[in-house]
């Protein structure tokens, strides 16, 4: 895949080194030549110096040909426009634009750029860690407002169906790994000692999911 990334900060340099690790062709621009100091000296992407408002410049990144376009410059608006551009001027088919601000994030996202509000995933992430020990997570959907949860059923909860879990709009068991193999189960489905669920849980039902599987 071919993957355009401007700013080439903390984030921005482990994101362009992680997926020119994976084979991607990656062109990372900044307009301080001192950031690419962050890169690798094994980095097998391109660094392009210059201001990403330059279209010259992004057009020597290759915007006219990438895949993908993710912009992590400390800036919200700078990210937003710049993503907002990537995807109306040059049809990018993948943008992401990293936003600090929560409130920011939404209005865009409700605008039409894909954004990812680090700070929102970062507290729910941090959150998780203090009151969601009992709770591994597989999947974090957008910014951590849903997740898939991994789950061993233990005694108490043997021979509960699945429909006693369910909750609209905030638990759905999607998968049970029973002896090995994986099968989507029927609401009413047994549960097992030893079976492994998975769960889909709203961000704000986590402990209400935990006192059901009796966790806490
Ligand atoms: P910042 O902390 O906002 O300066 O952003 C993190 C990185 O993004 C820094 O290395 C900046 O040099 C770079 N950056 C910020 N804005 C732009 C821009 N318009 N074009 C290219 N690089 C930028």
């Amino acid at each position: 895949m071919r993957v355009v990334i401007v700013g080439c900060g903390r984030v921005g340099a482990l994101l362009a080194t992680l997926l020119a690790q994976d084979g991607h062709q990656v062109a990372i621009v900044d307009r301080n030549p001192a950031a690419f100091r962050r890169l690798p000296p094994t980095f097998a992407g391109r660094a392009v110096e210059g201001d990403a408002f330059d279209l010259e410049i992004l057009r020597q990144a290759g915007i006219e040909r990438t895949d993908a376009f993710a912009t992590v410059t400390a800036g919200d608006n700078t990210n937003y426009v710049l993503a907002a551009m990537a995807r109306r001027r040059f049809r990018v088919p993948q943008v992401v634009a990293r936003i600090y601000d929560p409130v920011r994030a939404d209005i865009y996202r409700r605008l039409g750029v894909p954004t990812i509000s680090s700070t929102t995933w970062g507290a729910n992430k941090i959150r998780d860690l203090i009151l969601h020990l009992g709770l591994t997570s597989v999947l974090t959907v957008a910014n951590a407002e849903v997740e898939v949860v991994e789950v061993e059923v233990s005694a108490p909860l043997a021979g509960h169906e699945v429909l006693h879990l369910n909750v609209p709009e905030e638990v759905q068991v999607v998968a049970i790994v029973r002896a090995g193999r994986a099968f989507i189960p029927s609401p009413l489905a047994t549960l097992e000692t030893g079976d492994l669920l998975y769960v889909a849980v709203a961000a704000a039902a986590k402990e209400r999911l935990e006192s059901m599987l009796m966790l806490r």
